[in-house]
């Protein structure tokens, strides 16, 4: 029997599930292969964090997505290792896998810049654990400090520092602040959560620095209206269970504060550096894997990366972003180019990434964007931001329970999601019982 074209891919996040779909009635056979067994819809993780959404809201199983698409089967397994010259995938738990042509799709981790024993006290947001983990945190320490017996201790719990002033750390330190100042304003007796301050700490001289300068100072007004404090130009140089110590100028500060988020970049993963090694490839900083104008590794044409693994470089030679839909667009474009290769056709033309906006959501009704040149700020922004984010929703179904999640949330100030779950009272969240069972889908 005449076998089909196998087509393999590894991660079913943006990049790998819209290259998955795109497959749908071709003469190939595809197994998409993912470590956790549902899409993530990453955007949307901070409202998790902050208890607006529950898991289940921003995840959609990948079986379920891809049920009808009877050429293609999902396999649960964490890629560990690849035979570039015998096209073979290598799993965590010793099962191969052959493949004709491979989309790579397993996107980035947390970078602590080479820190990592900073993971302990602030945890970062990438993926749903972590989201959790937050919101643990972030409860717990308004817990904590009702119950605190000195004043210092109580200033302690309720300081917040957020690190790093992209788009997510806006975002945390906005939601932060409207659940100090409404969502909790009449839920304790001893203190009072609008007295909770909330430090963003950034290491340039803006926030939002990948944003037009004038949305970048919108951005910022925006944010400190809400009561944040944003430091600039400041570097971390150690976080623990009591604090950060940073460098301000020549000047060593230490901050008392018993709730750290990190919100730093991102740097490959074990995967990334094995294909990298494995396929000889160059990289970058950060570990992103140089490809080809079409998405190849460099001497392995059946090989395709998309998304935040692949550093490829828009027509000015500069580095595509690692957004959302720069890994939606590669995952289609791979699937494409793989298509028109079955049928003859000569090789596609190189990868353009056609950029939609850039958007950033800073609280209630406020939020930046930058779509086609034209700059937005506050109500108008947002609008468009909940447009989209709820356009891009993999399920339907997810889609009509966040949208009325944040109708009723828009009218009520309230976080329904507002459960300290995994382990009740622990400073770390990263106490083994914690992290096993964080997930719970509340
Ligand atoms: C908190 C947060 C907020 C964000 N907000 C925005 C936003 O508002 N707009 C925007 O455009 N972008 C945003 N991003 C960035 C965006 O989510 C990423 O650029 C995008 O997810 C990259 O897609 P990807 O397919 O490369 O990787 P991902 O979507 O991360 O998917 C990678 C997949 O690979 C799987 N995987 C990883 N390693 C392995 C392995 N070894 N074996 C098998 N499977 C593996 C993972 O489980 C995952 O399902 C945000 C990111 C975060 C973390």
């Amino acid at each position: 029997m005449e076998t089909r074209h196998r087509v393999m891919i590894l991660g079913g996040g943006f990049g790998g599930l819209n290259a998955a779909l795109k497959f749908k009635r071709a003469p190939v056979d595809v197994t998409l292969i993912d470590k956790r067994n549902f899409h993530l819809f990453q955007p949307l993780m901070y409202q998790v964090a902050t208890g607006s959404l529950s898991p289940g809201e921003i995840s959609a199983p990948l079986r379920g997505v891809l049920s009808r698409q009877k050429n293609t089967q999902v396999l649960l397994g964490e890629a560990a290792d690849i035979d570039p010259v015998n096209k073979r995938v290598i799993l965590r738990d010793g099962g191969t896998y052959p493949y004709d042509s491979l989309i790579v799709a397993t996107g980035s981790q947390t970078s602590y810049y080479g820190n990592d024993g900073w993971r302990e006290w602030a945890p970062s947001l990438k993926s749903i654990e972590e989201a959790t983990a937050i919101r643990h945190k972030i409860l717990y320490a308004f817990e904590k400090a009702e119950r605190a017996t000195s004043e210092g201790e109580s200033h302690a719990w309720l300081t917040f520092v957020i690190v790093g002033a992209g788009a997510t750390g806006m975002e945390l330190a906005g939601a932060l602040a409207e659940i100090a100042t409404e969502t909790l304003r009449h839920d304790f007796r001893k203190i009072n959560p609008q007295d909770a301050r909330i430090i963003l700490m950034e290491g340039g001289h803006r926030v939002l620095g990948s944003f037009p300068e004038d949305l970048s100072a919108k951005a910022e007004k925006l944010v400190r209206r809400l009561g944040v404090e944003v430091t600039k130009e400041v570097m971390v140089t150690c976080i623990d269970a009591d604090g950060v110590t940073y460098k301000s100028g020549e000047e060593s500060k230490r901050l008392a504060a018993k709730t750290v988020l990190w919100a730093g970049g991102v740097t490959t993963n074990e995967f990334g550096k094995k294909l990298a090694e494995r396929t000889n490839a160059e990289t970058d900083r950060s570990g992103r894997i140089k490809v080809n104008p079409n998405l190849t590794v460099q001497g392995y044409p059946g090989i395709f990366i998309v998304g935040d693994l692949a550093l490829s470089l828009d027509e000015k030679g500069n580095p595509l972003p690692g957004v959302a839909q720069v890994a939606i667009q590669g995952g289609a474009y791979a699937a494409k180019t793989i298509k028109a290769r079955l049928k003859g056709n000569p090789e596609a033309k190189p990868f353009h990434y056609f950029n939609k906006g850039n958007l950033a959501v800073i609280g209630r009704a406020a939020a930046v964007a930058d779509i086609f040149g034209l700059h937005l700020s506050g109500l108008p922004a947002w609008i468009v931001w909940l447009f989209v984010h709820l356009m891009y929703i993999v399920e339907f179904q997810n889609r009509v329970l966040v949208f009325v999640q944040w109708g009723f949330e828009y009218l009520t100030f309230s976080r329904g999601a507002r459960l300290i779950t995994g382990v009740a009272a622990t400073d770390s969240v990263n106490q083994p019982d914690a992290m096993n069972h964080p997930g719970d889908g509340n």
